[in-house]
Order: C-alpha cells, then sequence, then structure tokens
C-alpha cells in the first residue's frame, strides 16, 4: 500500500482523495496554485507545495512542477483527480518513469479511449453497439457529405479528442455540415491539440446511460451498475442518478455485460465509466469510455456501498479485487445536482467572487462533497463546481424528496449558483415520472444555447 499520495487537482476531489486516504493511513500532499492557497485542500492535506500561478497551464496542469513536487515530498503514489491531469497519458507515463505510481489506469489505456475514433473501432471489433458514422477522420467536405447522406440527417460532427461536452454541433443540413466541420475542426486544434473530427448519427431524445468499470491488473473486471446522467446542459452533465428510472434488471445485465467487455477489450485497470446512449426502442450504443473516477461517482458509491477512491487506491497499489460482480447488491436510490457557480438564466456564465455566507444541508440521507466554506473568494480560473449534493432513498421519490428539503436549507450567498434551477427540476412532474431525455432541460425551461 502507498504510504504517501500526492492529488494532483483541487476543490472538492482533492478533498474527496484526501478523506479517503486518511481513512485508510496515507498521508497526502496538495498541490496548489497561486490562486487556491486559501482553498480548503490546502488546509486538510498533511503538506501542501505551491506548484505555480493562477492559470491551469501554469500550475494544475505544469507537469515538471507536479512532479518535482512529489520527488520533494517523496510520495509513491499521485492521484489525479478528473479534469487536468487525469486523462493525459504523457503525465501517467512521465509518473511510471519517476517510479511515483499514477493512480489510474495505464498510459496504453487512456491513449486509446482518448481517440473517440479509436475507441469505437476497437468496440465495433469487440462486438458493442455503436453509432453509425464515419470510422475515420473526416477530411474533406465531400467525405462528411457523403457520410451525412448515408446516415442522414441529424448528425453530429465531434472531435475526436474531444470531451466536456465541447467539440460538439449538431447538424440538420448540408449547409450546417459544412461550416460545423471547420469550426469543430479548428476547436478541437485548439481545445485539444488534435484536429480529427467525424461525423455520426444524432440520436433523437436519447438518455446517457454509464456503467462503473473496477478492474484491477489481475484481469478480474466487473461493473457497478449504471448512472443515468440524461440531465445536460449543452452537452454537459447536471444531475445524476443511480439507478436509472429507464433500465430494468434484465436491460442492466445486458449493458454491463457489455460495458466489462470494452473495458477487457482495452485491457483497462482502475475505475472507469463506460457510457452508453439509450434510445427511445431500447437499443443502445456506446460512446466513450471515460479513463478516470467521474464527478458522479458518489451515487453509484450510495447505492453499492463501495467506497470507489478506496477501491481506485487498492487496485493502483497492485492489490486485487476481493468483491465479485454477483456479490454487488444495488439498495434504494441516490440523486446528485451539480452546484455550480452559475447563472442558469443567463445562459449558465460563470459568477466567481467572494461567498459570505454558507451553510450545507445535512440530515439523514443528505451527502454534500463541497471544498466551500463563508469567507471562499471563488477564483474565476477553474471550473464553476462549488458542491454535489447526494441524497438517498428507498425509492426515487424518498430521494427526490430528500433532495428538495437538501436544497431548501442549502444557503449559498451573494453570488448565484444553479441551486433555483434544481429546485425547479426536483418539482417539475416530467422528471418525478422519469421521463426524461438529454434535451430536457432545453425543452422544458428554454435554457442553453440551442445547436443547430
Ligand atoms: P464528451 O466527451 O464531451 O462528454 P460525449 O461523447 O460523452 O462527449 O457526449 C456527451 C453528450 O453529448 C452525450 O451524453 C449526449 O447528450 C450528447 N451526444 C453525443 N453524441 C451523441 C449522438 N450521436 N447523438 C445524440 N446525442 C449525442
Amino acid at each position: 500500500m502507498f504510504s504517501k499520495i500526492l492529488i494532483a487537482n483541487r476543490g472538492e476531489i482533492a478533498i474527496r482523495v484526501i478523506r479517503a486516504c486518511k481513512e485508510m493511513g496515507i498521508r497526502t500532499v496538495a498541490v496548489y496554485s497561486e490562486a487556491d492557497r486559501n482553498s480548503l485542500h490546502v488546509r486538510l492535506a498533511d503538506e501542501a507545495i505551491c506548484v505555480g500561478g493562477a492559470k491551469a497551464e501554469q500550475s494544475y496542469l505544469n507537469i515538471p512542477a507536479i512532479i518535482s513536487a512529489a520527488e520533494i515530498t517523496d510520495v509513491d503514489g499521485i492521484h489525479p483527480g478528473y479534469g487536468f491531469l487525469s486523462q493525459n497519458a504523457h503525465f501517467a507515463e512521465i509518473c511510471e518513469s519517476c517510479n511515483i505510481t499514477f493512480i489510474g489506469p495505464s498510459a496504453q489505456a487512456i491513449r486509446l479511449m482518448g481517440d473517440k475514433l479509436a475507441a469505437k473501432d476497437l468496440m465495433r471489433k469487440a462486438g458493442i453497439p455503436i453509432i453509425p458514422g464515419s470510422m475515420t477522420a473526416i477530411r474533406s467536405k465531400e467525405e462528411a457529405l457523403k457520410t451525412a447522406r448515408r446516415i442522414q440527417y441529424p448528425v453530429i460532427v465531434k472531435a475526436a479528442g474531444g470531451g466536456g461536452g465541447r467539440g460538439m454541433r449538431v447538424c440538420h443540413n448540408d449547409v450546417r455540415l459544412i461550416s460545423a466541420l471547420m469550426t469543430c475542426q479548428a476547436e478541437a486544434q485548439a481545445s485539444f491539440g488534435n484536429s480529427d473530427v467525424f461525423v455520426e448519427k444524432y440520436l433523437q431524445e436519447p438518455r446517457h446511460i454509464e456503467f462503473q468499470i473496477l478492474a484491477d491488473r489481475f484481469g478480474h473486471t466487473m461493473h457497478l451498475g449504471e448512472r443515468d446522467c440524461t440531465i445536460q446542459r449543452r452537452h454537459q452533465k447536471l444531475i445524476e442518478e443511480a439507478p436509472s428510472p429507464a433500465v430494468d434488471p434484465k436491460l442492466r445485465r445486458k449493458m454491463g455485460e457489455l460495458a466489462v467487455r470494452a473495458a477487457k477489450a482495452a485491457a483497462y485497470t482502475s475505475v472507469g465509466t463506460v457510457e452508453f446512449l439509450l434510445d427511445k426502442s431500447g437499443l443502445f450504443y456506446f460512446i466513450e469510455m471515460n479513463t478516470r473516477i467521474q464527478v458522479e461517482h458518489p451515487v453509484t458509491e450510495m447505492v453499492t456501498g463501495i467506497d470507489l477512491i478506496k477501491e481506485q487506491i487498492r487496485v493502483g497499489a497492485g492489490e486485487s479485487l476481493t468483491l465479485k460482480q454477483d456479490e454487488v447488491r444495488l439498495e434504494g436510490a441516490a440523486i446528485e445536482c451539480r452546484i455550480n457557480a452559475e447563472d442558469p438564466t443567463n445562459g449558465f456564465s460563470p459568477c466567481p467572487g467572494l461567498i459570505t455566507m454558507y451553510h450545507e444541508p445535512g440530515g439523514r440521507g443528505v451527502r454534500v462533497d463541497s471544498y466551500v466554506f463563508a469567507g471562499y473568494d471563488v477564483p474565476p480560473h477553474y471550473d464553476s463546481l462549488l458542491a454535489k449534493v447526494i441524497t438517498v432513498g428507498p425509492t426515487r421519490q424518498d430521494a427526490i424528496r430528500v433532495m428538495q428539503r437538501a436544497l431548501e436549507e442549502f444557503l449559498i450567498e451573494p453570488i448565484r449558483t444553479t441551486i433555483p434551477l434544481h429546485q425547479q427540476i426536483m418539482s417539475d412532474p416530467t422528471f418525478w415520472r422519469g421521463q426524461i431525455t438529454t434535451d430536457y432541460l432545453d425543452r422544458q425551461f428554454q435554457l442553453g444555447e440551442g445547436n443547430d
């Protein structure tokens, strides 16, 4: 087992990892940027080192500075959290070459799944259903138009190296497709350093269903059930739940088996997520695999009773899984609302700033993963997630009721947050019935900037 872990991240996930380490008797090292001197992860870790300026490129993405911090503090493992360097194969390789364990999958698996086209190709060969579309990067307008004619509009142009809901455009006709092709290529090059884009069929009103994978280095691969992440704004998740109201035991078994097959095809180790879109007729298709712990992991923890970060650390240390697939029990229902410093009434524009009043909800059935406190000045440099409220109950309805009262208790002032929007959703009959699709928010609340 590790004796000391450096957490190459900030915010709530850095604290989540520090908490798990403390419970496992592992010492922790926080790294922080100049803008994060007063951040909570810095205070909670056993040691803390400043790795650079406020901009992520200067600090949380600064590989030489992070590796130096790891060497100075003599850690034997680095936990990357999510975002930042968590899906950077080069960083994973550098950690290993410095004799520090990267707590995640192999660099090879990260690289393979980081390219959505390569991932789709691998899945097709493994017999996993994929969405019809181009199987190689689109090189010309003619190629894009030919693909669209074959699969029929609407189509979606996607960056092969994309993530976080960025680098995607939905198109309904030839003119839009041509312009989307050029903007996506330029955006993909600027944001992901890879201009490869592809075209696939845009599924109408699907649900986003993903499976949590847990795999060790001895070939044991299992799934911990699904999360339903259908409530999104601009292809970014806002609310997640487990189990999905749209998945029955039979479908869970089928999708779970294919998710495990997908992970095995990628020789995957560590925690990871296989994402699918489920259409109205019950057909489902692989969209991508995320090679890291995800923001929404707590809902799985709450219905399985499994601590995913501890499991990730254990398999990262080379231990084998003790749990077997048929021992996984899903109990009750869990929902997570992402509380972001954003104004939902103004296109989800970021609202950083000083928080003068902060009171978290508590009581039975409520878990809050956050890093915020009264007097904290939310910096404008990073993503806007302030807190995750996770509620549980014997049934989905119970979990929603707990969420309603938890959101009512949650006070974050004076900055704007997504709390009022979550409150609206939690009292919407369509949401109560679980009849949601990925366009639910735009349709029901006329939010976001609809893609065309
Ligand atoms: P990212 O890596 O940026 O998160 P994903 O490929 O995981 O991108 O897709 C994110 C979301 O975009 C999905 O949950 C879904 O809402 C939407 N999406 C992606 N591909 C399609 C598609 N072919 N048809 C319909 N919606 C899609």
